[in-house]
């Protein structure tokens, strides 16, 4: 029997839901917080007939779509990222909850001339996930939801006033040993940037990466932890 590949994904925005909850890549222990644009919180639009977000959406931790490196396939650079992941299980999970996903295929989204992939996988306790293999298995068990999913991707910035994005590979999805060649070598791309002295804007405060000059101990890290739910605590009282 083959050996299944799992991948560990952290749950940004459960199914179903409109605010947009992302991995905070500058602050420090990389909490997951609501984005916000102009001091406003975001919220995605509903895509007709869809309500908020069509699967789990999340990220691949330990991955980094490097804005210094242009695919060849479709000239585009890394958008400073973690690479994004859709879960198509049926268990509508929660902000931060970290999954096991099998990968099944990807997406090649351009947001804005920013490679931007969108990975397909489905949530290894899903009923369904010993049946799907491969990009065609979910289109063969899962009708419509991946020409679903290049609309809703096409169309979501559209109401905040953005153009559509565009996608390479005419919008066709690939297959899943595609995926795990771009999943490896976002994680290239992180391993490289963690170990890097001076990486400005973002947080690399981390409690496990051994051999990265941004390792804090556990101790360091309550106080991060601590001192962000003291300013909490007097902001409720203000
Ligand atoms: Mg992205």
């Amino acid at each position: 029997m083959k050996m299944q590949v799992l991948y560990n994904m952290v749950v940004e925005v459960p199914r179903w839901s409109n605010a947009k909850m992302e991995i905070a890549i500058k602050e420090p222990l990389n909490p997951i917080k609501q984005d916000e644009k102009k001091g406003k919180l975001r919220y995605v639009a509903n895509i007709f007939p869809h309500k908020g977000y069509i699967w789990n959406y999340g990220a691949l931790p330990q991955t980094w779509e490097d804005p210094g490196q242009k695919d060849k396939e479709t000239n585009c650079c890394g958008d400073n990222d973690p690479i994004d992941v859709c879960d198509i299980g049926t268990q509508v999970c929660s902000t931060g909850q970290v999954i096991q996903v099998k990968v099944l295929g990807i997406l090649a989204m351009i947001d804005e001339g920013e490679m931007d992939w969108k990975v397909i996988a489905i949530n290894a306790e899903d009923p369904d996930a010993k049946n799907l293999n491969n990009i065609e298995d979910v289109r063969k068990n899962r009708p419509g939801h991946l020409e679903a999913t290049v609309e809703w991707f096409r169309k979501y910035k559209v109401p905040d006033g953005k153009p559509e994005n565009k996608f390479g590979f005419n919008g066709e999805f690939k297959d899943k040993d595609f995926a795990v060649e771009i999943i490896k070598s976002t994680h290239e791309h992180w391993r490289a940037l963690v170990q890097k002295q001076n990486s400005c804007f973002m947080c690399f405060k981390n409690t496990l990466c051994c051999d990265s000059p941004w390792r804090c101990t556990t101790d360091e890290a309550r106080e991060v932890v601590q001192s962000v739910r003291t300013l909490l605590v007097l902001w409720h009282f203000v």
